[in-house]
């Protein structure tokens, strides 16, 4: 076998002919040619016998590694006059436009985005991170399921940090197909005012409830676009304003203790806050044995945690409608005798949004599932600190909590 024609099956690249291979240091060179004789815009359908000049367009490509080798595709393109897109370089079946990566790489890159960490992929396929977030931009784009905002009835509208300072995203999850389905940069009503109009009054007029947080901005913007839908509070919000009220006396407890000049008592106080924070069931030792500790001196510090794991409980799986509404009122009057005042202003807001939390559990649109999806959202945006562009953080969620099923190169291609 000549050595063309063994790279011809070794790239396995659509649509064209090896026609020289060259070693450099650390790189292998594969010179290749389009089979195909008419000129294909890149951006489009159109495809012409005419080229637009006779200069030809050197073009690279960075393909998937031969060993320890890096391997570049290089051919020499032609350009052509596209109706709609003006004067371009011919696209190519093996590449995206504008890519200077195959797809196959693309796959490879993406894949590994979704289930790894920055480190190891910059590291093992030698490429920036900013180099991956626009590699799965390109490969989002192509992949999302385009009907994915079709039969839209239950969904949630959440926002996520995606960079430091405050940056968000708002996120809209299908809660009967557990996937999100669109997302976009800010956490404002005019973020979820974009999310309604992409879907048009016709869809909006499906949506049966909204599940959201308790802020101010998506709960106007449903009323306005989706009039009918009910709104749902969903209730591991909830639960975590209890984890926040009750940090909130931890730290005032842990500043008089200082005040005071207790540096010691103020010291192991302060590495207490996993065992107030964490369910009682994650607890290592020696933050149970600290737990206990505190729950035996009391104080307020203990009044607090005993109040938030009851908020906790309150939304255990099992408990019907009726009973959350009784446990409710129970934990609403016992917040606001508690002379804590982060504990009063959680019980007014429990009460302003009492229709809401309970509209969630009536319809169980918030269960565990949900907060699992919430759970692995979160774990995503947090890789995507470092990405420049909000959209590469989109691109990141949508590949791993979206309508996508990504699969490595090797099994895209059936082998003969
Ligand atoms: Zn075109």
């Amino acid at each position: 076998m000549r050595v063309t024609a063994a790279f011809s099956r070794l790239l396995r690249l659509e649509g064209v002919s090896v026609r020289g291979v060259v070693f450099e240091p650390g790189r292998v060179v594969v010179h290749v040619a389009l089979r195909r004789r008419r000129l294909v815009c890149p951006l489009c359908a159109f495809s012409t016998p005419h080229r637009h000049d006779v200069r030809p367009v050197d073009s690279v490509w960075r393909h998937l590694d031969l060993g320890t080798w890096r391997l570049q595709v290089r051919a020499g393109l032609r350009r052509l006059v596209c109706p709609t897109h003006g004067v371009r370089v011919e696209g190519v079946p093996f590449a995206r436009a504008g890519s200077d990566f195959t797809r196959d790489f693309e796959h490879l890159v993406a894949w590994l985005a979704t289930r790894t960490d920055k480190t190891t992929i910059t590291r093992m396929v030698r490429i920036h991170w900013r180099t991956v977030g626009r590699i799965i931009q390109r490969v989002c784009a192509q992949e999302l399921d385009p009907n994915r905002l079709d039969g839209l009835f239950e969904i949630g509208i959440d926002e996520v940090s995606w960079r430091k300072g405050h940056r968000y995203l708002t996120l809209v999850a299908d809660h009967r197909r557990r996937q999100i389905v669109w997302g976009a940069e800010g956490a404002s009503a005019a973020t979820a005012d974009e999310f309604y109009e992409q879907l048009g009054p016709e869809r909006c007029a499906q949506i049966t409830a909204v599940s959201m947080d308790m802020g101010p901005g998506y709960a106007k913007s449903t009323r306005a676009n989706a009039p009918q839908a009910v709104i749902c509070i969903d209730s591991f919000h909830v639960a975590k304003l209890g984890g926040d009220a009750l940090d909130e006396v931890r730290r005032e407890y842990w500043n008089e203790l200082r005040t005071l000049g207790d540096q010691d008592a103020a010291k192991r106080f302060k590495d207490a806050r996993w065992a107030l924070l964490k369910r009682p069931e994650n607890l290592t030792d020696k933050q149970a044995v600290t737990l206990r500790a505190l729950e035996a001196a009391g104080g307020k510090v203990a009044r607090a945690y005993m109040l938030k794991e009851a908020l906790r409980g309150i939304f255990a799986p099992g408990l019907c409608v009726d009973d959350v509404g009784v446990l409710l009122t129970r934990f609403c009057s016992r917040a606001s005798r508690s002379r804590m005042p982060s504990f009063l202003r959680l019980a007014r807001t429990i009460r302003k949004h009492r229709d809401g939390i309970l509209a969630a559990v009536r319809l169980g649109i918030t269960n565990a599932r949900a907060e699992a999806l919430n759970n692995k959202v979160r774990l995503i945006t947090r890789r995507a600190y470092g990405f420049h562009s909000a959209n590469a953080a989109i691109a990141l969620v949508m590949l791993t909590c979206g309508p996508i099923t990504l699969q490595p190169p090797h099994e895209l291609h059936l082998h003969p």
